[in-house]
């Protein structure tokens, strides 16, 4: 995934005539943060913060906790974060944290202790001036409470402006949490409309039905995208159904707990995860992991449009061989900016004091994304590349 980051940033500064040493001054990272927290039983966790670049504003991105977590895995998310918020004009920088932890082995009261431990190391480099983190793969609104509160005991800072993603009840802003999703669809509305799409109705198979892929999926269900969900897949097996599945009842059986190698319904297949990547759909949106398309697998995508809900789901020469192929991918700076775009009104609302209605943040969500969407169109149709290139492009213009 870093490799991809650097090598899109690298293409598009040279479209933009940017020396090597500019490029460079990009791709490098401005802090990192390495320390391991011990916990009370004595077991340690490797923990880590990249604070990549502040040009634009406090740096801002998410807090992991996975078995996979290490330096390079976090340098890369940091680097797309600057990316991402340069691409959808918001006054903020780009970071990551993570932890190197299975959060399913800690048990009762674990959690916590290491979500405090974390954020107490942190406090004097974090806040709402400096870095702004939130919740990333299995962390959430209850882990950024303890954080929060972690903070405000050490800096007496009561705006809680210092972290977002917070529960609803302790400052957190109402449609965060379909946020990332609801940009994902508003991201396809708009494509289809610039491309004279917009009423052909649409089959869809969606890699990933978490967080954001459910959301995608009730959004479009909910906003009238005129479509057909034909597979999903989450990470134990994909279903397929010729003539399409209920985006509300698909939704609701994750909420609920369920698998989908379990699902049973007439004429619904179980097929690989493989096998959905390689359906025959109009538009094929991409919600689990990096790298989900690489040249491994490039070959047998028959879809024309990609959505990148994850970040980094399709390596660089997989975009090169696909863009060839005239596939269209809305890359991930723009198509997944949902959240953080949602976590900056939280900031906001936190630093003012306010509290705005659903239907405040849900349409300036709309006029943030629609706007990058159409940035990137414009760039990509001037300067003849690919959307993706097109987004680092127009981030780079306003990172410089
Ligand atoms: P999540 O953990 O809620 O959902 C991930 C889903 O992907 C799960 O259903 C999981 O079973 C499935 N999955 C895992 N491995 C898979 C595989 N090999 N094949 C198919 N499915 C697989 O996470 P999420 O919050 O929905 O995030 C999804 C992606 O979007 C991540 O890459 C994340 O970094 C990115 N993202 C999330 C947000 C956000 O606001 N949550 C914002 C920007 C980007």
């Amino acid at each position: 995934m870093l490799d991809t980051a650097r090598s899109e940033i690298t293409k598009s500064g040279k479209i933009l005539g940017l020396s090597d040493k500019e490029i460079d001054d990009l791709i490098k990272v401005n802090k990192e943060h390495k320390f391991e927290i011990k916990l009370k039983s004595g077991q340690t966790f490797r923990a880590y913060r990249v604070q990549h670049n502040n040009k634009r504003g406090p740096y801002k991105g998410g807090i992991r906790f996975h078995p996979d977590v290490d330096l390079d895995e976090v340098r890369a998310l940091a680097t797309l974060m600057s990316f991402k918020t340069a691409a959808v004009g918001l006054p903020l920088g780009g970071g990551k944290g993570g932890v190197s932890v299975d959060p399913r082995q800690l048990k009762d009261g674990e959690l916590e202790e290491l979500s405090r431990a974390y954020a107490r190391y942190l406090t004097p480099h974090i806040g709402p001036k400096k870095d702004i983190p939130a919740p990333d793969v299995n962390t959430d609104g209850r882990i950024i409470d303890w954080m929060v509160d972690e903070y405000q005991k050490i800096t007496k800072d009561t705006t809680k402006a210092s972290f977002t993603g917070k529960s609803l009840q302790n400052g957190g802003s109402l449609g965060r949490e379909a946020a990332t999703g609801r940009g994902g669809v508003i991201a396809l509305q708009e494509y289809l409309a610039i491309k004279h799409q917009a009423d052909k109705p649409l089959t869809i198979a969606i890699q990933g039905f978490g967080n954001v892929g459910s959301f995608f999926a009730t959004v479009a269900h909910n906003d009238g995208l005129r479509w057909q969900l034909v597979a999903a897949s989450d990470s134990n097996a994909a279903i397929y159904k010729k003539d399409g599945f209920g985006a509300l009842e698909l939704a609701e059986f994750k909420k609920s707990g369920g698998r989908f190698k379990d699902y049973k319904a007439n004429s619904v297949e179980i097929i690989s995860n493989e096998e959905l990547l390689a359906l025959p759909v109009d538009v094929l949106v991409l919600a689990a992991l990096g790298d989900a398309i690489t040249d491994k697998n490039m070959k047998h995508i028959k879809a024309k449009i990609i959505l990148e809900l994850a970040n980094g789901p399709v390596n660089s020469l997989a975009i090169d061989y696909l863009h060839n192929k005239k596939v269209d991918i809305i890359p991930d700076i723009v198509a997944n900016a949902g959240g953080v775009v949602v976590s900056y009104f939280e900031y906001v609302q936190n630093c003012n004091r306010q509290k705005w209605s659903e239907a405040e943040v849900n349409s300036k969500l709309r006029d943030t994304i629609v706007e990058a969407t159409r940035a990137i169109v414009s760039t990509a149709k001037q300067f003849k590349i690919d959307l993706k290139t097109a987004a680092f492009v127009n981030a780079i213009k306003n990172l410089r």
